[in-house]
């Protein structure tokens, strides 16, 4: 709440300003704040050993923009399903253009793979669903919009490091700061690489001396793939595969930390898809329900969590397999639609998180974002409940919520 309010005051001056500026009127006062921050910014640059002429000609004259901040505040209604997330990413039109661009660059994408060892199935997905192949990269000025994020107290730590390592990565000659372009939140190139990643991942792999993950290809999957080699991308490994689950499964097991081998899960009644055995491998997995028992399940492997180290959203992970498995020619998944889905609203994740907390269970925070503790919180209340305990915030579990809260009103 302090943060909040601190914040508003800030950006009430910065907006201020800006209509001032409009008006063709500067108040010389109203901007104090925001370039007494940035010579703040100058200073740790300088120590940082950015060189003056790169200091000078990114940061001189530049001014907060309002847009980024709207973008960063911006609370979508309703929540994502796993079926609404594949709708738009993983299209038959992506798939047939990453099959026909995996096939044009199949040379350079087979020569990051014997370098990396990443398949070039999945790094022509990330390129797909980071920019669709290099068409949307984002066209905010990094330097502008970090410096937006930098300034606004809410994560300005986190932002004014990805600013100076912005900084370096201009100083070092890669881009210039008119053409260092990307998201409102900084992510920039045809892999939408956040600054620091690109300080420590990315890659000169044609050997021009610049590291352009904007138009060089050869430099944007060697890039990718030298990232995912380092947390730990396997590459004779694939990422999971959707599975089918015994009626008597344990509901406690799906869960991304309790691995197992894969001969264990077989045991357990698990299989492949299509009701076959799972494949004989040494390898181990972990189950995830991201649509709970309503919706299709995975055994995922190590490579799964190397996604979640780009990316840590859950249906991000899986899009990216299912669309590597879907360039390969793979089918669709097997599990069947809900006929009339009902994606949950912000304000119902909001109402399960106070219901819990009513309760007595502990959900964190009533933010509208169904995280790890909260549900952790609705397996204990489905278990309670004899509900199937998948932790999935659904309808039918709101209602279970509100039914057992009005009957404890009544009986107390
Ligand atoms: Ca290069």
């Amino acid at each position: 709440m302090t943060v909040r309010v601190s914040w508003r005051k800030r950006w009430g001056a910065v907006a201020a300003f800006a209509l001032a500026l409009m008006a063709a009127a500067p108040s010389h006062a109203q901007n104090r704040d925001f370039s007494a921050w940035l010579d703040g910014v100058r200073r740790d640059a300088a120590a940082a050993g950015i060189s003056q002429a790169t200091i000078d000609t990114a940061l001189t004259g530049l001014e907060p923009l309002e847009r980024v901040i709207e973008q960063d505040r911006k609370q979508p209604e309703f929540t994502q399903t796993l079926w609404t997330y594949l709708d738009r990413s993983v299209t038959t039109g992506r798939i047939e253009r990453a099959q026909r661009l995996l096939a044009e660059n199949r040379p350079l994408l087979d020569r990051v793979y014997a370098r990396y060892g990443v398949q070039p199935r999945f790094l022509v997905a990330f390129w797909g669903l980071e920019s669709n192949f290099g068409e949307h990269t984002g066209g905010y000025s990094v330097i502008q919009a970090l410096a937006t994020l930098a300034f606004d107290p809410r994560r300005g730590a986190f932002f004014r490091t990805q600013l100076i390592d912005a900084l370096k990565i201009i100083d070092e000659g890669s881009i210039t700061v008119a053409d260092m372009s990307g998201s409102w939140a900084g992510a920039m190139g045809q892999l939408q690489f956040i600054p620091s990643t690109f300080v420590n991942y990315a890659v000169d792999f044609d050997g021009d001396g610049r590291r352009d993950i904007w138009s060089n290809l050869p430099d944007i999957f060697a890039s990718a793939a030298n990232f995912l080699g380092n947390v730990g991308w396997r590459g004779d490994e694939t990422w999971g595969r959707e599975v089918r689950l015994p009626a008597d499964f344990d509901w406690e097991l799906a869960n991304l930390k309790k691995r197992k081998p894969i001969a264990e899960w077989q045991r357990l009644g698990v299989r492949r898809a299509d009701g076959s055995d799972l494949p004989r491998a040494d390898i181990s997995g972990a189950i995830i329900a991201p649509m709970g028992h309503g919706g299709p399940v995975f055994l995922v492997y190590r490579n799964f969590n190397a996604i979640l180290t780009w990316n840590r959203s859950i249906l991000y992970a899986v899009a990216v397999g299912y669309l590597a498995d879907r360039i390969a020619g793979k089918g669709e998944l097997t599990a069947e639609r809900p006929a009339n889905e009902q994606p949950l609203r912000r304000t119902e994740i909001e109402e399960i998180q106070a219901l819990l907390a009513g309760l007595g269970f502990n959900p964190g925070d009533a933010d509208g974002i169904a995280g790890s503790r909260t549900r952790v919180a609705l397996k204990a209340f489905q278990r309670q409940a004899n509900l199937i305990a998948d932790g999935y915030p659904s309808i039918e579990v709101l209602e279970g919520l509100r039914r057992v809260t009005a009957q404890k009103a009544t009986a107390n």
